[in-house]
């Protein structure tokens, strides 16, 4: 994939887009463009922002889709690699924004991968994960621990868990995207954009998979 493209990662919570976005854009050199990322950092820094979006996010709610929506436009402006987009657009009009300001500034949505897995798996891995507050690492206490206990192998920092992934946050969260997010996959579907990916194997199989489907981008 040359230029600016865009491929777009969608699936429950807990399905694995973090991990494997950020691994596939590292190994192709694209750009790994998480808006939860982007918003959770960005309430850090700036205390007006946190006012702003922090509660939704503490509620499993989403963020407004006009504030989303200038985000996105305004870090892909800035971007000269293809995009690994995870997390955006999670509603119907967030896809249709996308594809105006991608026509706008010149860009291409290439195709949207649907990772999926059944929800008892969604649920067990959003309870098992750890993430580090530095890096952004990703790990599952079961499936990919770190090598020390609650300690990130990449920078050292203490793991924690995501304030929405308490298990009330967790339930909310997957209901958001089936009542949300699900008509953005048949949206895409009935563009013939949209590819279908089972997420249900190992973080290896996995990503063979999506390496596999996203080769001629
Ligand atoms: P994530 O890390 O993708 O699970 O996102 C964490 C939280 O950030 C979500 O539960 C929302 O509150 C917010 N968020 C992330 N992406 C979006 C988006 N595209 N639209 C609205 N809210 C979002």
């Amino acid at each position: 994939m040359t230029g600016k493209k865009i491929v777009i990662l969608l699936g429950p919570p807990g399905v694995g887009k973090g991990t494997q976005g950020r691994r596939l854009a590292e190994e192709r050199d694209w750009r790994y463009l998480a808006t939860g990322d982007v918003l959770r950092e960005g309430v850090k820094v700036r205390p007006a922002l946190a006012e702003a979006v922090k509660s939704y996010m503490d509620r499993g709610e989403l963020v407004p889709d006009a504030f989303v929506n200038e985000l996105v436009e305004a870090l892909l402006e800035s971007s000269d690699q293809p995009v690994v987009l995870d997390g955006y657009p999670r509603t119907l009009s967030q896809a249709e924004a996308l594809d105006q300001m991608t026509e706008k500034i010149g860009w291409q949505v290439h195709s949207a991968i649907l990772m999926k897995v059944n929800e008892e798996e969604l649920v067990d891995r959003l309870t098992a994960r750890r993430v580090c507050p530095q890096c952004g690492e990703i790990y599952n206490l079961k499936t990919q621990p770190p090598q020390q206990d609650d300690i990130c192998d990449r920078c050292g920092q203490v793991l924690i868990v995501r304030d929405d992934d308490k298990a009330e946050v967790i339930r909310r969260r997957l209901s958001v995207y089936q009542q949300l997010t699900e008509p953005v996959v048949e949206y895409y579907r009935r563009q013939g954009r949209l590819t279908e990916v089972d997420a249900s194997g190992s973080p290896q199989e996995v990503y063979a998979k999506l390496w596999q489907v996203t080769i001629n981008q």
